[in-house]
């Protein structure tokens, strides 16, 4: 075969074992002091390559520290040994206090040796040596990202788990599954109160995705409030909302939530990252509708409910359909232009996705009158038409 060999790409524990004992290396640091290469006999063993100079690396250790606790919690067999891009041992040192798993000695030219061999190419780099065919160039920095202390044992198989569990979720999944998970069953309201996820049962949800600093986020907070008192006085509480905030902070959670009529997931909760992987979202404000079935219904709700409001529930496709078919159809039945007796210009049929009208200062959307020389908007049954007078 042409083309060279390449060395195996993948690695088991022992690997890291053997190039320790070549390299001479005796003992691991923690940051309490050092602790035997023996202590890691039998463990899953992840290689962490970081530096203290690099800022995503330093945004990351903080959910590794999680996933860390919460594995080790669980009594999982895990060890995790950072090696260190520093330049200098202050900086190993200083960013090992922000470890509490093991490290490889400073020694620049071991490190050196040690990120050729797993052919590391960016920090922060995660490499867990599970030899189940992970490669070592792809980003498990990303699945941890994702997933937390989910993607344990950080085989390929387990992250096709995972994402099969996302496609099916998005595709059809229970409200539990969804917004609630076994250390909590209830959303809170803006005033505090717990409300159990069961009483949404049966229900159309919206999944709401914004945050406070947002003014497009607030525009649309006020539209969706307006449709969400429309239907649940007129239709018995058939239509909940529930926010998963992407707030900066808890204050500023706080002070979303308690502006809205609604339930929220709680800030300090995995669910809200869950919620935005699983459907994909990528800008906000955002807004999923779910069936009472469990099926989504619209992924795009905020164009559904801007543009048609409290008649677009149950917000279904034949829904929209129905409602743009007559659209059209009170359009055609509609003159291109009239004569207003209210106003001197000759006025324009149009299509506006909201305006005041400029008689009964009522808010209108869709079909209006309008004025192209000034501004002036006249909702088509407020146009009063100039009567031609026959009789000269
Ligand atoms: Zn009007
Ligand atoms: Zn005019």
């Amino acid at each position: 075969m042409e083309g060279p060999v390449y060395e195996a790409k993948f690695f088991g524990s022992d690997d890291i074992m053997k190039i320790f004992a070549a390299e001479g290396v005796e003992y691991l640091l923690s940051c309490d002091g050092k602790v035997p290469l023996s202590s890691c006999n039998g463990k899953t063993i992840c290689l962490f390559f970081s530096a203290n100079w690099c800022r995503p690396c330093r945004t990351f250790i903080p959910r590794l520290v999680e996933l860390y606790d919460t594995l080790k919690k669980k009594g999982k067999n895990l060890e995790i040994i950072f090696i260190s891009f520093d330049r200098s041992e202050d900086g190993f040192e200083a960013h090992l206090k922000s470890m509490p798993w093991l490290a490889v000695p400073f020694d620049a030219n071991l490190h050196r040796r040690l990120i050729d061999r797993y052919q590391v190419v960016r920090i922060p780099s995660f490499v867990p040596l599970c030899s189940d065919g992970i490669t070592v160039e792809e980003d498990m920095i990303g699945c941890i990202e994702d997933y937390g202390a989910e993607a344990f044992p950080f085989t390929n198989k387990r992250r096709e788990e995972l994402k099969a569990l996302d496609q099916r979720k998005r595709e059809k999944a229970t409200l539990e599954e969804l917004l609630a998970h076994e250390g909590r069953n209830f959303l809170i309201t803006g005033d505090d109160r717990k409300v159990p996820v069961s009483e949404l049962a049966c229900k159309t949800i919206g999944l709401y995705f914004c945050a406070d600093w947002s003014p497009p986020c607030r525009a649309f907070t006020i539209q969706l409030t307006d449709v969400y008192n429309n239907l649940n006085s007129a239709k018995d509480h058939c239509f909940e909302v529930v926010l998963i905030s992407t707030d900066r902070d808890l204050k500023e959670f706080n002070v979303n939530r308690r502006s809205m009529p609604w339930l929220s997931i709680p800030y300090m909760d995995r669910t809200r990252n869950d919620l935005c992987r699983i459907f994909d979202v990528k800008g906000i404000p955002a807004l999923v509708l779910i069936g009472p079935e469990g099926k989504v219904v619209s992924m795009n709700g905020k164009f559904v409910v801007s543009s048609f409001g409290a008649a677009a529930f149950p917000f279904t496709d034949s829904r929209i359909r129905d409602l743009e078919a007559a659209l059209r159809k009170e359009g055609e039945a509609l003159p291109q232009e009239v004569e207003d007796v209210k106003h001197e210009h000759v006025l324009k049929l149009d299509m506006a996705k909201a305006y005041v009208c400029d008689f009964c200062k009522e808010q209108g959307r869709f079909w209006a009158f309008s004025c192209y020389v000034c501004d002036y908007d006249l909702h088509p049954s407020c146009v009063e038409k100039v009567t031609k007078d026959e009789s000269f």
